[in-house]
């Protein structure tokens, strides 16, 4: 293995790299939690812009994102806990804090489902379709990695 520290290669097995001392498990795992949070943040703010919801109606359709008319307050919350999660998990200090946002996380993604459900209530099985767009599945993707680098975080604690 390499030293994220020093950059010499050695025998892997320990948990301080043998020339410069620096801790090995502890300097790697940040950089990844680190690189997941932004990965999924990109993947989320991306999916704002993107088709949240199909609308057909005979056979016109339309998409919305949820940056469109009635459904850019709950994209502009979205944002909001997305920022202010990020920002604890990168300079959480304490574990507590950061298994709340998890949790809180967790509990966005159920949000975002039931939002997309409440939705779909306007499809009326014949006439009227809703189906989610891609933007729905993105925002579900980058929520896990946002929620994933939550759990490094906390298992490096
Ligand atoms: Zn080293």
């Amino acid at each position: 293995m390499r030293c994220n520290n020093c950059g010499n290669e050695f025998a892997g097995g320990v948990n301080f790299c043998p020339i410069c001392g620096a801790p090995l498990s502890s300097s790697a795992e940040p950089k990844l939690s680190l690189l997941v949070a932004l990965v999924g943040v990109a993947v989320s703010i991306l999916a704002l812009f993107l088709p949240f919801l199909k609308v057909s109606i005979f056979i016109a359709s339309e998409t919305m994102s949820l940056m469109d008319g009635n459904l850019r307050n709950d994209g502009l919350i979205l944002i909001a806990v997305l920022v202010g999660g990020v920002l604890l998990i990168l300079t959480g200090k304490n574990s507590k804090g950061i298994r709340n946002f998890v949790v809180g996380g967790i509990v966005c993604l159920i949000g975002l489902v039931d939002l997309f459900n409440n939705k779909s209530k306007l499809s009326d099985g014949s006439f009227i379709t809703v189906s989610a767009g891609i933007g729905f599945y993105l925002l579900m993707l980058g929520g896990i990695a946002i929620i994933a680098s939550g759990v490094l975080r906390l298992k490096n604690k």
